[in-house]
This record gives C-alpha cells, structure tokens and sequence, in this order.
C-alpha cells in the first residue's frame, strides 16, 4: 500500500479536522500503516499532549454466571465450575478495603449478562441478598463501597435499561459497555454473537443512548478481531463518534484486540493480527480526533508502547490487588513498567479517576456526594493528586 498524492493529502487534512466515513473507509483500505500511525500520532499530539492516564483500581468481581453465550469468552462460568464468583458484602468490602490500602481510586464491578434470567442459582443467591436483580445487588454494593472506602464505582453489567442506569447515577461516577462491533452480521449463524442477543448492536447502542439522555459519563469501545471486516470496523468506531456528538458523553473507547482462548468456540481463530490491530488503533483516533482512546497494556504485554505511537492517551485501570477476571490469562504489567514505557515515549503517566477529568469539571457529575469524594483526591486538573498515592 503505497502513499498516492490524494492519500498523503488526505492525511494531512486529518490532522486538522474529522474525515468523514468515506475518506475513513480509504484510508482503512489504502494506506499504509506507518502512515496512519505517524497521523495519529500528530492528532493526538494536538489534542491530548503529554499525558498518558491510567485508573487505579480493583476489579470486583461480582458474579460471573452470564445469560448469554459469546463464543470467544471465558469470563462466565456455569454453576459447579471452580471459579464461579458470587460475591457477598464482606467479600466485596475486603477488596475495596485491600484496595484503598494501595490508593485505588476505582472500584470496578463488573457481572455476566442479567444472570437472574437464566439460572435458579442466581435467583436464589439474590433473594438471600434481598434482592430481585443483579442491578438492585450491585446499587447496594456500590453505596457500600463508596461509603465505607471513598473508592468511586464504575459499573459494567452489559446492557441496561435507562431506568437501571439511573438507580446507579448516585452512587457510579461512570458506566461502562462495549459496542464491541456494530455489525449485525456477526450475530448469524456459527458467529461470535449467535447465542448473546445483549450483544445485538441495536441493544448496545440503545444503552448507550439512554446513558446520553441521562448524561452519564459512559466507556464503551471495539473488540477488534471477531470476523468483522475493516469497513465494519470503521462503521464501529463511527456509531460511537455519532453517539458522542450527539449526547456528548463517550468519555473513553476501549480499542481491544481478540486473542483465542482454550476451551472457547473460537479457540481455533486466529487472533488479530498485530498490524490490523495497530491500524484499528490509529484509525480510532483519527476518526475521534478529540476522544480519550485507550488499549489495555495487558492484552499486548511486551509491545504496549507502540500504541502510544498510534495516538492513545490512556491504558485504562489497572490493578495493584486484583486480576483482570475477564483477561485472567494476561496478567497487568506493573505500574512502574507502565510507567517506564509511557516516559521512554516522551510522555508523563499520570492516574486518573474512573471518570475523566473533562466530565468530572463538566457538569456531568450531580451527586453532591460523588464530587465531594472526588475532590478529596484530585487536583486541580481533576487528576488524581500526584502526592496522594504516595502519601
Ligand atoms: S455477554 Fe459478556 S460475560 Fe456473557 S458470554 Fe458474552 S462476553 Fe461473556
């Protein structure tokens, strides 16, 4: 793929301002990928210089039985299996506890998919709690949390409804849930999201336009690998752009890569490759010029650096206690790594909550409580304070 005039032109052009789909869709299918990434790497370099963000946090989680069936995951589990997680208060505190000893500022929750609706267990394990749903489970978790810790819940339970939303806008700084892709397509026969209709791209989009209509902050993003083609990835990354300019509220894109699990129905596929990962990457945020775009360092241990090349300007949270249960196969490089590489590319890394900065200051946030724990860990910039983990 050689650089032609019109590309080289266009490139240039995408540094200044947004293309539209169509010069997204060229470029996705012309140009080289050093292009791309040194063009990323410009924008972002205009709109988000010298920071690079992480969330310090721990990953709770919460139940892991799931009503769903992707085919490339290995988070949920049956009943029986020896790593079913369902968490009851004293377990849930002892991990925010453990993580406010180590200056975690995020507690992150995270279930399967209304596993209420598919298993009796789940029933009966909530009923206990004296509760009807994962949802109600997870508001009290979150006043729990809060309260007793100070430690700021961010929330992804799949897809809800605005009115579940809601019940967590006190208590959750942000939410999250992957578009993952907005191809229906790979909802079809013998694909990924046969058997997962929470994943059905108009279900995803729903959420996050009831999560815009209540203006909370939310973190959504593509999983790159599972059978889309390139111009579906692009649309992916569009309808998220689309979202945002109309509800303003997209405060992150998760860009993550698929790798193959054992004892998975994709456990055969290959995973994405390298370079058509780095082109998703830089095409994210050439697309979203102005967007935080993040790539879990874990999921690419011993090359993370490179992204900062293709133009992100965060890691996402990363964990001094716990496991990323949804990864457990790829353990989170320590935060002095982290560090190392972010700083041998010119740049500083600095933590932040699990809402950004720009939501934090901008109005999005309307529990007088939620700011006020807030401010007693942030600086000015709505950063966490450089002395606080240290203190
Ligand atoms: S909805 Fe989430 S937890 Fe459930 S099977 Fe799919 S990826 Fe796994």
């Amino acid at each position: 793929m050689l650089a032609n005039p019109a590309l080289v032109e266009l490139l240039n052009r995408a540094v200044e301002k947004p293309v539209s789909r169509a010069e997204a869709l060229q470029l996705m299918a012309k140009c080289a990928t050093d292009s791309l990434v040194a063009t990323a790497g410009k924008i972002r370099d205009r709109t988000r210089p010298d920071v690079v963000t992480y969330s310090r946090k721990v990953f709770i989680n919460l139940v892991n039985l799931c009503r769903d069936t992707c085919t490339y995951c290995t988070y949920k589990k049956e009943p029986g299996d020896s790593l079913l997680s369902m968490m009851g208060p004293q377990q849930v505190l002892a991990i925010a506890e453990a993580g406010k000893k180590l200056r975690c500022t995020e507690a992150l929750f995270v279930t399967g998919e209304r596993p209420e609706q598919k298993y009796e267990r789940a029933r009966s394990w909530l009923s206990t709690l004296g509760h009807s749903s994962t949802i109600e489970y997870i508001q009290e978790m979150s006043e729990l949390v809060l309260s007793k810790t100070g430690l700021l819940p961010h929330t992804n339970a799949g897809s809800m409804t605005k009115k579940e939303m809601a019940m967590l806008q006190d208590t959750n700084v942000s939410l999250g849930v992957m578009l993952e892709t907005s191809s229906e397509r790979l909802m079809g026969k013998g694909m990924p999201h046969e058997d997962a209709p929470s994943k059905n791209p108009k279900v995803r989009i729903k959420t996050l336009e009831s999560a815009g209509e209540l203006r909370m902050p939310m973190t959504t993003g593509i999983l790159v690998g599972i059978g889309e083609t390139p111009d579906e990835l692009v649309d992916s990354l569009f309808v998220i752009r689309q979202l945002h300019e109309k509800y303003g509220h997209i405060q992150e894109v998760i860009i993550q890569n698929f790798a193959p699990k054992p004892d998975t129905g994709m456990a055969q596929a290959p995973p994405a490759s390298s370079e058509y990962f780095l082109r998703a990457v830089a095409m994210a945020r050439i697309i979203m010029p102005e967007m935080n775009v993040q790539v879990p360092p874990n999921l690419n241990p011993d090359i993370f650096g490179r992204y900062i090349d293709a133009g992100i300007n965060d890691w996402g949270g990363i964990s001094p206690v716990t496991i990323d249960h949804v990864n457990p196969e790829f353990p989170w490089p320590s935060i002095a790594s982290v560090q190392k590489t972010t700083e041998g590319r010119g740049r500083r890394l600095r933590a932040r909550l699990p809402v950004y900065p720009e939501f934090l200051k901008g109005g999005f946030i309307t529990s007088d409580r939620l700011k006020q724990y807030a401010s007693l860990i942030t600086d000015d910039f709505g950063l966490v304070r450089e002395g606080y983990i240290n203190d």
